[in-house]
């Protein structure tokens, strides 16, 4: 079996292996040590160096964003949503369902972001900017640089859903102003799902602070903030992510960030390359993230090829949502894959074609 999903990912041996071992009671400072070591060393490779600001939460990912959305935003907050596909819709549906105001910046599935659909919000009372910087329903990954200008200019707070990009693509926290991190445990960190991180900015925090009532009793961030210090958290966590974030932390500081950036780099150019020569077909509207990359097919069902290939091989790619699911699927570069899985992706993916094509013919 071979995993090209964007997550939960093809897993380490170094990570599956902490379950050999008996896990530890977690009210004990031994367990606190080990979630500020962790959190210490995330926090490094976030590039922030606020002390004690990131929290985490036995949820998936959405469950960190609803978090945010309500312990960082009130209704008398107006944010601005870039809304470039599931994720983006993910976001409006949360702000709509807590009754904050927003307004959105809609993008068709291959439109890029540019600075001219920011500008036009220049100016006009919005706090926030909320953005799924990589945008993984489409594989588009926003411009920072613009994103961050435009929260400058206007002195609004950003907010980053990094969940698909963090540890796929270069990301930098403070140096982009951003006040917001969100990402999951089972994403760039290739772990079980179930845990997922906050990290906020020194002003953000203070904005929390506004907001001392969250509708959320299970997710008050105060209530986390005033644990967390001690590695701690108001309620059970998932415990046994925490000892596998320890295994994948020493595996990714072992080569460097930057070589485990490189090497994720190189399976997405690998693999894009390799694919075009194949014949098959890649949007080329909008900047990808080395996350992941879209195939169009055109002749056969990219979702009957994503069958064929679970069904026949085992192998696992992500069906695109809604009218693109027929002509568009993603594969994953992260997690433990190798060039020679690429390569027999590939080729299993071409016999599917093949075949589908030949049986429609007949
Ligand atoms: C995966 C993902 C999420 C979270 O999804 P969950 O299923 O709740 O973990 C949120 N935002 C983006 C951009 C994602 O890729």
């Amino acid at each position: 079996m071979k995993l090209f999903t964007v997550g939960p990912v093809q897993t380490y041996p170094d990570v599956r292996d902490v379950y050999q071992y008996d896990i530890p009671y977690f009210r004990t400072t031994e367990f606190g040590d080990l979630v500020k070591n962790n959190l210490r060393r995330l926090a490094g490779l976030l590039g922030t160096e606020y002390k004690d600001n990131i929290l985490y939460f036995t949820a998936s990912g959405t469950g960190a964003m609803e978090a945010t959305v309500q312990n960082c935003f009130s209704p008398s907050d107006k944010v601005l949503i870039i809304n470039g596909g599931s994720f983006g819709h993910r976001f409006c549906e949360l702000f709509a369902w807590h009754n904050i105001p927003y307004d959105s910046i809609d993008l068709e599935w291959n439109q890029a972001l540019t600075a001219e659909h920011l500008a036009k919000f220049d100016n006009a009372g919005y706090t926030a900017l909320i953005v799924n910087l990589h945008e993984t329903s489409t594989g588009q990954l926003y411009n920072i640089d613009v994103l961050r200008d435009f929260c400058d200019r206007n002195n609004m707070y950003l907010v980053v859903d990094a969940i698909s990009t963090f540890l796929a693509d270069d990301f930098a926290m403070d140096k982009n102003h951003i006040d917001i991190t969100i990402f999951s445990s089972q994403k760039g960190l290739c772990l079980s799902a179930g845990l997922s991180f906050v990290a906020c900015s020194q002003r953000m925090i203070e904005k929390i602070k506004q907001n001392p009532k969250p509708a959320s009793y299970y997710f008050n961030f105060a209530d986390h903030f005033n644990n967390i210090n001690r590695g701690q958290t108001p309620f059970t966590p998932a415990v046994c992510i925490m000892y596998e974030l320890d295994r994948m932390l020493t595996l990714i500081e072992r080569v460097g960030k930057d070589q485990w950036l490189r090497t994720i780099a190189d399976k997405c150019h690998y693999f894009r390359e390799k694919a075009l020569k194949c014949g098959l077909a890649i949007p080329n509207t909008y900047p990808l993230s080395n996350m992941l990359t879209p195939v169009r097919f055109d002749g056969v069902s990219a979702y009957d090829v994503f069958l064929e290939l679970q069904n026949k091989y085992r192998i696992f790619v992500n069906p695109c949502g809604g009218d693109l699911g027929t002509k568009m699927f993603r594969v994953s570069h992260i997690g433990n894959t190798s060039i020679a899985d690429i390569d027999d992706l590939l080729e299993k993916m071409q016999i599917c074609v093949n075949e589908l094509k030949q049986k429609d013919n007949k």
